[in-house]
């Protein structure tokens, strides 16, 4: 029987953490003590990490965990992640024996160049990739680089536990208003994440039905992205990416 919990970590951060009660792994503790307490208190000894990129956000606790636990690290190829016991690539599979469990390495570049997520037992660990109604921040890549790990991601059944690094929710819904405000999916998701939130609930994981269904990031071969895209671009047929890049842009200014 195993857990699945989301650690809040710095202001919006998430570390996920999978365990059955004795052995546990962690996703992208950025942040060595929230995952150490939380380890602390459940007397659980933690087996591995997978970490998503190179972020310090999302790898700061690797050393210190590494020492005190002798944890595997399963991280992508970046001299940039300190303490990694195991590289890992698109087309990997990594096991964790202690629970269990094994997972598929997708590549996901696009927010940066070293981006992987982790798809395994109903769940994608998508580190910044994908966000609730959003996603990263194009930081090292491009937006066709971007649509096609998204489309990596679109591969996956809908019922898959989307299990973002960030709690960016509602600032995101809040933009996906200005460019779909009449999506009914995305109006209900507003009133089910206000209230998670307004009880300091995560709003994570959502379901990649529900991405599907309101996230415009995910959403650039739809028609109506589309004519958002054609709009904004001032020419008429703009490709997948191309809408894609055109939602990121109109958000990164809303962002401003
Ligand atoms: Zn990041
Ligand atoms: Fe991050």
């Amino acid at each position: 029987m195993l857990t699945l919990v989301p650690l809040p970590a710095f202001d919006d951060n998430y570390i996920w953490v999978w365990h059955d009660g004795i052995h546990a792994m962690a996703v992208d503790p950025g942040d060595p003590a929230p995952l150490l307490d939380f380890l602390d208190a459940g007397g659980l000894t933690l087996s591995a990490l997978l970490i998503t990129h190179h972020h310090r956000d999302h790898t700061g606790g690797n050393p210190l965990l590494r020492q005190r636990t002798g944890c595997a690290i399963h991280a992508p190829d970046n001299p940039r992640i300190p303490a990694v016991t195991h590289v890992v690539r698109g087309g990997d599979i990594v096991h964790i024996p202690a629970l269990g469990l094994r997972f598929d390495v997708i590549a996901t570049p696009g927010h940066t160049l070293d981006h992987v997520s982790y798809v395994g037992h109903g769940c994608l660990f998508c580190g910044d990739t994908v966000f609730g109604c959003g996603c990263g921040k194009l930081f090292e890549g491009t937006p066709a680089m971007m649509a096609a790990s998204l489309d990596a991601i679109l591969a996956l059944p809908d019922e898959t536990r989307v299990c973002c690094a960030h709690e960016y929710t509602l600032a995101n819904i809040a933009f996906a208003k200005t460019i779909d405000g009449a999506n009914p999916a995305l109006l209900e998701r507003e009133r089910a994440d206000r209230a998670l939130r307004a009880q300091h609930r995560p709003t994570l994981p959502s379901t990649l039905a529900l991405e599907r269904a309101t996230n415009p990031f995910l959403r650039f071969h739809d028609a109506d992205m589309t004519a958002f895209a054609a709009r904004r671009l001032g020419r008429p047929h703009p490709t997948p990416a191309e809408v894609f890049g055109a939602i990121r842009a109109a958000k990164d200014a809303w962002d401003g």
